[in-house]
């Protein structure tokens, strides 16, 4: 079934969900691997592309739950940045239909619960 672009006003059909990426680093100040964490936006291809955190004005918040108290690595608030994830790949159904018994090995280190309601993306500051 089609998705149509989550954007106000856009008729086109959504492909992909954007994925959140927050470069971390350690205590001594080195770079670790980013956190990540898929939203449960779906936007066409023109539309993922201009998607930027500066749009989200709860961005701190959502960066702050997505970490949650699974480290001690400091986020690196000012480099955040998109990426994108298909909505036909394992990645997008692993976040929608996530494994509902013995999940652990199945979910890699670094992403947020994928079950839980999150990231509530609102408000967006601009919506046309
Ligand atoms: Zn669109």
């Amino acid at each position: 079934m089609p998705h149509q672009c989550n954007r106000t006003g856009c008729q086109e059909e959504a492909k992909w969900a954007p994925k959140l990426n927050v470069p971390m680093f350690n205590t001594i100040g080195q770079p670790t691997q980013d956190i990540t964490g898929i939203f449960g936006l779906k936007l066409c291809d023109e539309h993922i592309e201009e998607i930027k955190p500066e749009e989200f004005t709860n961005l701190k918040e959502v960066v702050l739950q997505l970490i949650g108290s699974s480290t001690a690595d400091t986020p690196d608030l000012e480099s955040v940045y998109f990426s994108k994830v298909s909505l036909d790949s394992n990645e997008y159904e692993l976040f929608i239909n996530p494994p509902k018994i013995a999940s652990e090995p199945f979910r890699p280190k670094n992403m947020a619960t994928p079950s839980a309601p999150f990231p509530r993306l609102l408000p967006l500051r601009n919506l046309n």
